[in-house]
């Protein structure tokens, strides 16, 4: 399938859903979406979750200024619509076909909708404005110029950060259920405390030494966790 939204060819990721159907993602990487047919992101298990939160960490990248606004949906090809919707305290979007087609959610926005987000503390924030200026923001891409305040001056996201709880949640749940073999790396659980400890860190020494902090501030927050997180993940494989 070609992305709604840039024309290009999509990966396709299959994923177990519940009461074991195949649930079809696809994965845009230039524009850093997923598009999902019907209400299949209902029906995501938490294994095909962290499937998924893995497959955005490989793929992710600077984000870029995009305009959602040209759009449409690839089976009928009516403008999708911009939605806004709210899980716990956090408000996330997507575009949805008025003829319930799917959705064409950005890679930031499954993140936020599965609770793997949190906006920075005001003292993380004071910690990173004693060492830098700009920083990307996660959302779109455009910079956050941290003296003037902690949220994009564009589209008005907080600054946030890869939030592991939810991560760690969803391999606790799955090796209750006892399918942690077929459906955990093994090797998740100790890069997910590292990924934490180092997240966690960079806030306090910065920068140019770690290369989290290196290749963190153009990426945004977000994607430079996501990539230490799979650079963690590589070195014990
Ligand atoms: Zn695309
Ligand atoms: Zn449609
Ligand atoms: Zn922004």
């Amino acid at each position: 399938m070609d992305c709604p939204r840039c024309r290009q060819a999509m990966e396709v990721h299959m994923l177990d859903g519940h009461l074991g159907r195949d649930v079809e993602v696809d994965l845009c990487e230039p524009c850093q979406s997923l598009w999902f047919d019907g209400k299949e992101n209902l029906q995501l298990t938490p294994g095909s979750i962290l499937e998924l939160f893995r497959a955005i960490g490989e793929h992710v990248r600077k984000p870029e200024l995009r305009d959602g606004e040209l759009v449409k949906c690839p089976r009928c090809k009516a403008g999708l619509r911009r939605t806004k919707d709210m899980q716990r305290n956090t408000r996330f979007e997507y575009f949805r076909c008025p003829n319930d087609h799917g959705r064409l959610t950005a890679f930031f926005d499954f993140l936020k909708e599965k609770d793997f987000i949190r906006p920075l503390t005001p003292q993380q924030i004071a910690d990173l404005r004693k060492n830098i200026k700009i920083v990307n923001c996660s959302n779109c891409g455009g910079p956050v110029d941290l003296a003037k305040g902690s949220a994009c001056a564009h589209c008005g996201s907080p600054l946030s950060m890869l939030d592991m709880d939810q991560a760690e949640r969803l391999v606790a749940q799955l090796r209750v259920a006892d399918r942690g073999s077929k459906t955990v790396d093994p090797a998740l659980p100790l890069a997910l405390a590292r990924a934490r400890a180092e997240t966690e860190s960079a806030f306090k020494g910065l920068p140019g030494h770690d290369p989290w902090a290196r290749e963190g501030w153009s990426m945004g927050l977000v994607g430079a966790g996501l990539t230490e997180l799979m650079r963690l993940l590589k070195r014990d494989s």
